[in-house]
């Protein structure tokens, strides 16, 4: 498929996602069972069985909430497995139960006001990503939950590029994988996923943002506890012996950089490091950081500061002592994905034939594609067209859906035609 001979494409991926998101599939952290919740099975049992009504008669849900999929190869060519991957569960931080999608048709710009909460507005000022929408028709919610398109604007998207392969059997392309997950939000969504079952060599989570961006660097990221021991004494009787953890700890964080070096104070490919908790007392306290960078190399050197700035806060409590461990928490996906480079030289070129301008970007943040090209599924991440996820205020706009579905689309016949 070229530019010169456009494939005709439905408009049919808005009602899918109308239909998902009415669906409340919130994830639980504090739940020990997969799915943590589960009412995220009632999405998956629907798209299993429309998934089947298209054709695809191994489509299932299996018992941890995992759905799986495969669209039958139409082509003699020996194509890699590609599989597309979207989340189905919605953030614990905002209530995802009775959402009312409202359409705002042919935005024409300014704010936009939520009808059932008029305090809640989506200001132009403070989403720029707006501007690029005049003209669009733009889905947000009445102002009382989240909207869900994170991730069920990818959902909706792989369905209709789905029915769209299925539908126009000329398209040429290899076997298919669909795999929808739960508790992506909780960090859990690719703890009991079944990589031989899928059986796909490369794939795409189609959970970004702008649409056109495609993102194959994540952060890589540890986590440091730092334990420190005291000297505990009664305080009636502690004059020249008493050296108290709390403080000692709390000297530690206010020695932290305080200009670069956190996130209120980064952007970009900049790291932080970030207290996360503290906990104790006067004879035991500690603190948990996280640490981030997009190198390797760049993880080190935080970590050394950090542990730099504990040895000189020790100096002053000789008595005291302290613990420091560092927890390896996830690596940056470029390092896998890098080995492959027609993974993302594919994807921009469909973004390309889908008639927008690919950008290729990192994410200061993990993925379930991070995780998944670790496990050995390079796995870049794929714009969705959510905007202003987990929050009250998150919107999408129908054309850049339909802009994913034609990236999709475009994706599968590239892998074809270059095999
Ligand atoms: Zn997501």
């Amino acid at each position: 498929m070229t530019a010169s001979s456009p494939l005709r494409f439905a408009h049919t991926v808005t009602e899918r996602f109308l239909r998902y998101v009415a669906i409340d599939t919130q994830s639980d952290p504090a739940s020990p069972t997969c799915p943590s919740t589960e009412k995220q099975k009632d999405l998956g049992r629907l798209l299993a069985s429309e998934l089947r009504a298209m054709g695809l008669f191994d489509a299932h849900l299996d018992e941890h909430g995992y759905v799986y999929a495969t669209i039958q190869a139409n082509s003699e060519k020996q194509v890699p497995v590609i599989c597309f991957c979207s989340h189905m569960d919605t953030s614990p931080d905002c209530t995802g139960a009775n959402v009312k999608p409202q359409i705002v048709k042919n935005y024409g710009g300014g704010d936009i006001v939520l009808p059932a909460d008029p305090s809640q507005v989506i200001r132009a000022s403070e989403h720029p990503a707006l501007a690029e929408q005049i003209g669009h028709d733009i889905i947000t919610t009445d102002g009382t939950t989240l909207l869900g398109a994170d991730n069920k604007a990818g959902i909706a998207e792989i369905m209709d590029a789905a029915q769209f392969l299925i539908q126009n059997p000329q398209i040429k392309h290899g076997t298919i994988k669909i795999l929808f997950t739960p508790d992506e939000e909780i960090g859990r969504g690719v703890d009991k996923v079944d990589l031989k079952k899928l059986g796909a060599d490369f794939a795409y989570t189609i959970d970004g943002e702008t649409a056109g961006n495609i993102e194959d660097e994540t952060f890589s990221a540890d986590g440091v506890t730092i334990t420190v021991e005291g000297v505990s004494t009664h305080p009636g009787f502690a004059k020249g012996k008493m050296e108290h953890a709390i403080k000692i700890a709390a000297a530690i964080v206010d020695r932290l950089p305080k200009t670069t070096c956190s996130p209120e104070t980064t952007d970009g490919r900049q790291g932080f490091l970030h207290p996360i908790g503290i906990t104790g007392a006067l004879e035991t306290t500690t603190l948990g950081f996280i640490v981030r960078d997009f190198t390797e190399a760049g993880l080190k050197e935080k970590e050394a500061l950090l542990e730099k700035i504990v040895k000189e806060v020790m100096l002053d409590f000789p008595r005291s002592t302290y613990r420091l461990e560092i927890k390896q928490q996830y690596r940056n996906m470029k390092q896998v994905i890098d080995r492959h480079p027609e993974i993302v030289d594919n994807a921009i070129e469909a973004i390309r034939r889908a008639g927008l301008s690919p950008v290729r970007t990192s994410i200061r943040g993990g993925t379930d594609g991070s995780r998944l090209s670790f496990m050995g599924l390079p796995c870049p991440n794929i714009f969705a067209g959510e905007h202003a996820f987990h929050s009250r205020l998150e919107w999408v706009s129908v054309q850049d859906m339909e802009k994913a579905v034609q990236t999709i689309v475009h994706l599968a016949t590239i892998w074809e035609e270059r095999a």
